[in-house]
């Protein structure tokens, strides 16, 4: 019996017996849910940006330095508008809905594009720690509001004209009149609205609800962007036996840290695979054996 054979039944085993299970989704899960922000999905949204402006990809866009707030906006639009939006929820994030939802389950994710919800987890069991692409907010945070985007968004993706939309598209914070940007934690003017800190209330009450010897901890595609918003606090917590054990699938990073090893099961198999092995389903020889081809490290 091969050790991924192994690793596989025991994870499989505490999930069952699991009572409450803890996801942490990370980038790298909706990388393996075919959300990628390179290849094919990116050259074909995005041909126009490439010949004007040589992207190589649609995560270094998002820190370019545009010259006006037209050629910002054209690009936001069309970026949050394919992955906010347009995109269907994954079959991955379905599958583990399929996973835990008969179980007391929470969602903690640095992951900004509502898969969790499209695929049919309650809301109210979610907490979007760094913000989500469907709701702006004033680029200074001068105040603690957020504003749905999508009509918005979509006028732009629509009008965008040579990588620009129209000046009066161009939304403007209506408190001071400055630039607005999406709820995405980027800089120190993250606005964190009531919603925000309800939804850290709920995961804090989640988590001193739930009975250690029954908690599963499921961290997904968490690299080492932000650790200590999901990966860190989770290593602790199976430390500490908090957690009854943490089952960690990333392809480029899966080890736990040193001392931690008898708490921690990790893959850095190809995820879907692990999944479905968890929901029962047969995966034939090649996959057992592992494959690697998925790239989804956060
Ligand atoms: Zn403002």
């Amino acid at each position: 019996m091969d050790i991924y054979l192994n690793r596989l039944e025991e994870a499989k085993r505490e999930i069952e017996r699991a009572e409450y299970i803890l996801i942490g989704g990370g980038a790298g899960l909706s990388a393996a849910a075919g959300i990628t922000y390179g290849g094919k999905r990116f050259t074909d949204n995005f041909a126009d940006f490439i010949e004007k402006y040589g992207f190589e990809d649609m995560y270094s866009p998002m820190f370019y330095k545009f010259k006006t707030q037209e050629e910002h906006w054209a690009h936001l639009a069309r970026h949050i508008d394919l992955n906010r939006f347009l995109e269907p929820p994954a079959e991955l994030y379905k599958r583990l809905f399929e996973l835990v939802k008969d179980k007391n389950y929470f969602v903690i994710t640095t992951n900004v594009e509502s898969q969790f919800e499209k695929s049919g987890f309650d809301k109210e069991r979610i907490f979007e720690v760094q913000g989500n692409y469907g709701k702006l907010q004033c680029a200074k945070g001068c105040h603690n509001k957020l504003y749905p985007d999508e009509e918005l968004i979509k006028a732009m993706a629509a009008q965008t004209k040579d990588c620009r939309v129209p000046t009066c598209l161009v939304p403007k914070c209506p408190v001071c009149g400055g630039e607005m940007y999406p709820n995405l934690r980027k800089d120190n003017y993250f606005v964190q609205d009531e919603d925000w800190y309800a939804a850290s209330g709920r995961y804090g009450k989640w988590l001193s609800g739930a009975n250690p010897k029954k908690t599963v901890l499921l961290e997904l595609g968490v690299g080492f962007n932000t650790p200590a918003i999901i990966r860190f606090p989770f290593e602790k917590m199976a430390y500490r036996g908090e957690a009854a054990k943490l089952i960690r699938i990333n392809s480029g990073a899966p080890e736990a840290m040193r001392g931690n090893e008898n708490n921690v099961i990790s893959f850095d198999e190809n995820m879907s695979d692990v999944i479905e092995w968890f929901l029962g389903s047969d995966m034939n020889e090649q996959n057992r054996n592992g494959n690697k081809a998925d790239k989804y490290t956060a």
